[in-house]
């Protein structure tokens, strides 16, 4: 090991952010506005705060802001956990004899386990100090509502959680977790929502999916008197607080006399990935600086890859506003035996508009792939990351093979998001020779496609 750069390098705690930073003050084709799913008009703040914290409305809404200073008490709450270390993957470097240096952002080191606390603690601060009594949610393989429910907890809020029936299931311990931090916890489809009662007449049986859960979660925030709802990413101001991790990445690579020249991250909702590029992406827009930026999805949800750029619903119930993304259709499911979350059908509007605009590449990957680049880093590099981060894990090994061909000695950087100790069910399957990679064909994609809502 090099002794000139060190392993691991945190930032002092003065030189944390205390401002978030917002891309879209940077943009040149903003992204598009979020419509009203009945008018096609665009929300309107006064619409948007019936189901969204007023302060966080007005983060969604802005796209002139360049920086947001962040409130005292949210820089209190990150010194818990953060600054987060950029660690320089020595032994991965050695293991893949590559000329490349690799560097990796590592947001798991709070119980929470990956970035969605950086977003959850600022939506539970603005709920809080509008007064109101508690906030519902949805979540998936649980991350988002285990970040959620500690940040409510620490401001004494109420949080609803409703969890994909499947995971509910499969993740009994994700669910304690939150039951500890005073979290309700209600597998989705439930008999407690409108929304939920008719998905279970018209599927009996059904697993679940995230877009349903998202339903049920906004039926009951508008129905609840003193609640909001909260969403853990896609939305733009999921991506201003996740800017915290592209700040300080920057801040210490700029420390370490280093430039990136690959910026690699996963792409579920685009939270991680949008946060992490942010800065960097704002220098390529005002031409200050160039950089490759690589976004990562399973190749059995590929939105970014195989999605239509178009107006589409966020959820299943179609009660949320229409967002334009690159999209899969909002009743799209990835296949059963998929095991390495990124599920979502759709993509940030901010991500996607860089995306169509030729500002950042994408790639997909099959899940086989992941979990072996997974198992690889977690051998040299020690930590067992979340199959999601895995995905960035991939695509940088691959990128460090490339350089290994040509010689390059490029810097690539990417996020590893969180860590796995929850999903040794797909660990397990994967070692068992159980895990599978189902792609989807043109045609089913097709099938999702044609409900698109039609918008001109
Ligand atoms: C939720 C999650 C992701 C994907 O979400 P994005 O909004 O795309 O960042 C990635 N990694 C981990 C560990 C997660 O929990």
């Amino acid at each position: 090991m090099s002794e000139k750069i060190p392993y691991k390098t945190y930032l002092d705690e003065k030189e944390i952010p205390t401002a978030w930073y917002n891309v879209r003050a940077d943009m040149k084709n903003k992204p598009a506005p979020l419509l009203n799913p009945g008018t096609h008009q665009p929300m309107t703040a006064e619409e948007l705060s019936v189901v969204f914290c007023d302060e966080l409305v007005k983060q969604e809404l802005d796209n002139d802001t360049a920086f947001f200073p962040i409130p005292q008490e949210i820089q209190d709450f990150y010194k818990m956990y953060r600054p987060s270390p950029l660690v320089r993957a020595y032994f991965l470097e050695k293991k893949l004899g590559t000329p490349a240096k690799i560097y990796y952002k590592f947001e798991g080191n709070n119980t929470s386990g990956s970035h969605k606390l950086n977003s959850a603690i600022a939506q539970a601060y603005y709920a809080k100090k509008q007064g109101l009594k508690g906030v519902t949610t949805e979540t998936g393989a649980g991350q988002w509502g285990t970040a959620l429910s500690m940040a409510c907890s620490y401001f004494d809020l109420d949080c609803k959680v409703y969890m994909v029936k499947v995971s509910y299931e499969q993740k009994p311990f994700r669910r304690e977790v939150m039951r500890t931090y005073g979290a309700s916890v209600t597998p989705s489809p439930s008999t407690t929502t409108n929304i939920g009662r008719a998905i279970l007449e018209k599927h009996p049986g059904t697993t679940g999916s995230l877009g349903c859960a998202i339903s049920e979660a906004v039926e009951v925030a508008v129905g609840t008197e003193g609640y909001r709802y909260v969403l853990g990413s896609v939305l733009n101001q999921v991506l201003l607080h996740q800017s915290v991790i592209g700040l300080e990445t920057k801040a210490a690579l700029d420390k370490l006399g280093e430039k990136a020249d690959i910026i690699i991250g996963c792409a579920g909702g685009g939270s991680n990935l949008g946060g992490l590029i942010s800065p960097f992406m704002g220098e390529k827009l005002r031409g200050e600086a160039d950089y490759r930026i690589i976004a990562v999805e399973p190749a059995s949800c590929p939105s970014l890859t195989r999605g239509k750029y178009a107006y589409d619903f966020c959820d299943t119930g179609m009660v949320c506003p229409l967002a334009k993304m690159y999209t899969l259709g909002s009743d799209f499911i990835p296949a059963p035996n998929h095991a390495g979350g990124l599920r979502y059908h759709g993509m940030s509007s901010i991500l996607s508009q860089l995306y169509d605009d030729g500002l950042m590449e994408a790639r997909s990957v099959k899940q086989t792939d992941v979990f072996e680049a997974a198992e690889m880093f977690a051998r040299v590099e020690g930590i067992l990351p979340a199959p999601e981060s895995s995905h960035a894990i991939r695509a940088a090994i691959d990128e460090a093979l490339k350089c290994k061909e040509t010689g390059e000695e490029k810097t690539i950087v990417f996020g590893l998001t969180g860590t796995g100790y929850f999903d040794l069910v797909a660990y397990q399957k994967f070692h068992d020779g159980e895990m599978d990679d189902y792609i989807p064909t043109d045609e089913e994609l097709a099938k999702y496609a044609a409900n698109l809502p039609k918008v001109d």
